[in-house]
């Protein structure tokens, strides 16, 4: 396990799995609409040889998706190979800034995140997580909502 540099929540806070509990947030780049959610930082993901995209494992970490469909692509990798994209976009300005290859998003076993597509803040500074969460977007991270609550106006 690497060493983490950034900070824990206290054990009031945390959730069972303990230290695990951290929160990362991608933005879109070109707008700054929020993307995903994640529990691990995309940079200590592996990538794709074939396009760079981070490959995210949904069995192993938290994928909470803020995205459009915005349809399947057939691709050709090399000879006669085709792959299949399911392509996620940024809600606010529609870049393509994630896909998957199974139609089913909940069956889906990675999450391809386009590589320069986005950027991260550490969740526990962002007003915005909070705000998400009081629309119900994001119920499972209390945690964050509730260590907030006093500093950020929603
Ligand atoms: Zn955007």
């Amino acid at each position: 396990m690497p060493k983490r540099t950034t900070h824990t929540y206290s054990s009031e806070d945390a959730r069972p799995d303990g230290p695990e509990s951290e929160l990362f947030v991608y933005y879109c780049k070109h707008c700054a609409s929020h993307v995903l959610i994640t529990d691990t930082q995309l940079q200590k993901m592996p990538k794709r040889k074939t396009d760079k995209a981070y490959a995210l494992d949904k069995n192993k970490y938290l994928a909470r998706l803020n995205i459009n469909e915005s349809g399947k692509v057939l691709l050709k990798r090399g000879e006669g190979k085709l792959e299949k994209q399911f392509r996620m976009a940024c809600i606010g300005c529609g870049l393509f800034v994630c896909y998957r290859s199974e139609e089913d998003l909940e069956s889906a076993p990675f999450i391809y995140v386009v590589d320069g597509a986005v950027s991260s803040i550490s969740a526990e500074t962002n007003p915005q997580v909070v705000f998400m969460m009081s629309l119900g977007l994001c119920k499972v991270h209390l945690s964050v909502k509730k260590r907030n609550k006093r500093e950020v106006q929603v």
